[in-house]
């Protein structure tokens, strides 16, 4: 199987960069598929639940979740319904080691994406996975979510995306 990236933590420059978007055309490439591939690796071997592009130094508008149990890929991903009411959830990040803390974000999303084969994709998602799916988004317009954290924690239960 393909071999995994190393993951850059701050102050990587890629972190706070806007990550571009993607052709169709380059999806279905051995290259782009190879890369999904590693990336994927890369956060199974790091025991996260998520991962975006940008973690392992490449500014391209992609991300991977574990929703449900199901790995997902979301490329050029855009939230288009967010709802009103939020939830709380301590989060951390594979790239911010050693921090977590508690933020606030909507409690339901839907979601617009290419996937993997380069088709068009919509999702609603709900509570954990909202979350993930938010924190991956932000990753690709370089914001952490430190910058949004209300309260430490201790990190006793984090995630890890
Ligand atoms: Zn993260």
């Amino acid at each position: 199987m393909s071999e995994n990236f190393p993951i850059v933590t701050l102050p990587a420059p890629s972190l706070r960069e806007r990550s571009l978007e993607i052709d169709k055309q380059e999806v279905t490439t051995p290259q782009f598929q190879a890369f999904l591939d590693k990336l994927e690796k890369t956060m199974d071997i790091a025991d996260g639940i998520g991962i975006a592009s940008p973690q392992v130094g490449i500014n391209k508008r992609v991300f991977i979740a574990v929703i449900g149990r199901q790995v997902t890929v979301f490329i050029n991903p855009e939230i288009t319904k967010k709802s009103t009411s939020l939830t709380q959830t301590e989060e951390g990040c594979l790239s911010v080691p050693g921090v977590f803390g508690l933020v606030e974000r909507a409690k339901r999303i839907t979601i617009k994406f290419m996937d993997r084969h380069g088709r068009r994709a919509e999702l609603d998602l709900k509570n954990m996975d909202a979350v993930v799916a938010q924190h991956e988004l932000d990753h690709l317009d370089g914001i952490l979510f430190i910058d949004k954290m209300t309260e430490i924690t201790r990190g006793q239960m984090p995630n890890r995306i």
